[in-house]
């Protein structure tokens, strides 16, 4: 189970998160949506502190990190909280010059310490998982977005992270081959797999999530099931928001 509490902030005088609340169960798929410059990113980047908050608490299991100003954590608890969480960006950030199995081997050898084979083995049953498995050969640059996309997923998936974190994860990638990622995702979700995604499609959060926040300027303003958010909601910000999108 993951918690947030109380999570503040501030990047110099502007507050982008201003005291959010949240918890996600362990095999669940929190979605998080709402307008641009809401807090979404930065709110998923303070899960594995790639920001740093200046205020409140996030547990993930057995681990409790507490955030004051000015206060910094240090660097064996960013290092164990980032090896038990897994993140996908936007524009993929695979390596360039390493196959599509160097890639998804990398962390499994430099981090947890597994020996080549071992990490080739588990190499390939990811990229067979994501459906590619005759891309093992090949670099980054001779795979589509799509395909790079799903590599990021597999070497996400190979350090066995407890949960797996997703900024907007098909918004660089052309109309027609988010669905091949979307798929994928989805696929994860069915295997039980703990997830927290930004995203801005809609009907995709509404067919994956189990829990939907909705933020607006650095608050949640909604959060429930994807039904109770995207249907039932009566705050007037939250019907803006969804009515521009329909
Ligand atoms: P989008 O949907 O457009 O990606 P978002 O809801 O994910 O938006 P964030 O990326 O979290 O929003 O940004 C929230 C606010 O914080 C924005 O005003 C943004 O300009 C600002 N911001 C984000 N990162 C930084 C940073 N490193 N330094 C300064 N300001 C930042």
């Amino acid at each position: 189970m993951i918690e947030i509490r109380d999570l503040h902030k501030s990047f110099g005088p502007l507050q982008v998160l201003k005291g959010v609340d949240l918890t996600v169960e362990h095999g669940k798929v929190l979605v998080i949506i709402g307008p641009s410059g809401s807090g979404k990113t930065t709110l998923l980047r303070c899960f594995n502190l790639l920001e740093q908050p200046d205020r409140g608490s996030l547990t993930l299991g057995d681990m409790k990190l507490e955030f004051t100003a000015g206060a910094k954590i240090p660097q064996r608890s960013v290092l164990a909280l980032r090896q038990r969480t897994g993140m996908v960006f936007q524009s993929y950030n695979l390596f360039p010059h390493m196959t599509a199995l160097g890639n998804v081997m990398e962390g499994q050898v430099t981090v947890q310490k597994r020996t080549k084979e071992e990490a080739r083995k588990r190499a390939i049953e990811l990229l067979t998982k994501v459906g590619l498995a005759d891309k093992a050969d090949a670099y980054p640059h001779q795979l589509s977005g799509g395909q790079q996309q799903r590599v990021a997923i597999a070497r996400a998936m190979a350090v066995e992270p407890e949960v797996l974190l997703f900024d907007e994860p098909t918004s660089a990638l052309d109309p027609e081959l988010v669905g091949e990622v979307l798929k994928v995702i989805k696929q994860l979700a069915a295997e039980g797999m703990t997830m927290v995604i930004v995203t801005h499609e809609m009907k995709f959060a509404a067919d994956v999530a189990d829990q939907i926040i909705l933020m607006d300027g650095g608050v949640i303003l909604e959060q429930g099931r994807p039904e109770q958010v995207l249907e039932h909601t009566t705050h007037p910000r939250a019907l803006q928001f969804l009515n521009r999108l329909s």
